[in-house]
């Protein structure tokens, strides 16, 4: 048997790649000054390198009154989250103070933006009856009015539990996304954000933590066509999963939509005049290109190995791609 070693640190028992150092850091974020340095910078940053902002600045921009006292909170940032630069005398963020600003602007630990069951003109792919749009707990879901959706056995998602009914789609989302936009165009960028993650992941690098990504497609052996599969959850048979290694984010994919992230399917398209560009100010563009990878068509080539062809055809030229049970495109063939 392997031999456990006893570690003093519950951090480090919990996640291997997570150091005790790491409650130390975030402890030295516990106070508002501090946050209050981080964001001045932030607003001062500049993406050019060599830019610093002078004491003097910092200090006027977070309007604290005891000069002292701002000089220890700022010495205790140095290191972990700040640089100050010895000859120019200025500060700077580092890249882990940039991503805690960030995740500050983005919304985290704001749970007051809600979206519920907003109508938007677009219609279910399963029944065409109207369909709505929900977000909490950092999901945009988007949810069928009359059917049991894409996951009928499937009744939670992380803490997702309302809304789950008739659900097509989950996006994740940060909350600064949504208060700036109108439904439509929350469910155009949400399926951008999805999109790109599902590329990303595809490609094999984790959007969240840069780690490296494990594909592989799951196909249900027994499974029940007509919706609320005992034996899956799901509505569809095949499906594409993607989990990165170190910090365990995942996406979970119709592997008909995965061609597209094929240069000479994209150029397929494109010789047929059929623009396969989305743009979040653009709804209609998200809706039609959903559309193109809904309507492909799918075969199961093989169960073992697993193959998986899938075939976009415009006015009787075919394009096929072959996926593997890595979920990555083995062979395109037209
Ligand atoms: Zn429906
Ligand atoms: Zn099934
Ligand atoms: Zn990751």
């Amino acid at each position: 048997m392997e031999e456990v070693k006893p570690t003093e640190s519950p951090l480090e028992a919990a996640a291997q790649t997570v150091s005790s150092d790491t409650a130390e850091a975030f402890k030295l974020l516990a106070d508002e000054t501090r946050l209050a340095i981080l964001l001045a910078l932030w607003e001062e940053h500049e993406p050019l390198p060599d830019h610093n902002v002078p004491f003097s600045r910092l200090l006027d921009r977070v309007d604290y009154d005891n000069r002292g006292n701002f000089s220890y909170h700022l010495e205790k940032l140095e290191g972990s989250f700040v640089t100050q630069h010895t000859e120019r005398g200025g500060y700077e963020l580092r890249t882990a103070g940039l991503k805690v600003v960030r995740s500050i602007i983005a919304g985290i630990g704001i749970d007051d933006v809600s979206v519920n069951d907003v109508e938007i003109d677009e219609s279910c792919p399963i029944c065409d009856a109207p369909t709505t749009i929900n977000y909490q707990d950092g999901v945009v879901l988007w949810t069928c009015t009359e059917c049991d959706g894409v996951a009928p056995g499937v009744s939670e998602w992380g803490a997702v539990k309302d809304h789950m009914e008739g659900v097509l789609d989950l996006t994740q989302f940060e909350p600064a996304g949504v208060a700036a936009r109108r439904p439509a165009q929350l469910r155009a960028a949400s399926k951008v954000a999805k999109h790109q993650k599902v590329r990303s992941m595809f490609n094999g690098v984790c959007p969240t933590c840069s780690g490296p990504v494990e594909g592989r497609l799951e196909y249900c052996r027994d499974h029940d066509p007509r919706g609320g599969c005992d034996n899956c959850g799901w509505l569809l048979d095949l499906l594409a999963y993607f989990q990165c290694r170190t910090c365990e984010d995942y996406a979970i994919e119709d592997p008909k939509k995965l061609p597209l992230f094929h240069p000479a399917v994209t150029a397929f398209y494109e010789e047929h005049g059929i623009s396969t560009r989305v743009h979040t100010e653009d709804p209609e563009s998200a809706r039609h290109i959903f559309d193109l990878m809904t309507d492909h068509g799918e075969e199961l080539v093989s169960e073992d190995p697993l193959r998986v062809a899938v075939t976009a055809s415009i006015d009787g030229d075919d394009i096929r791609v072959m996926l593997d049970e890595t979920a990555s495109i083995v062979s395109v063939n037209r």
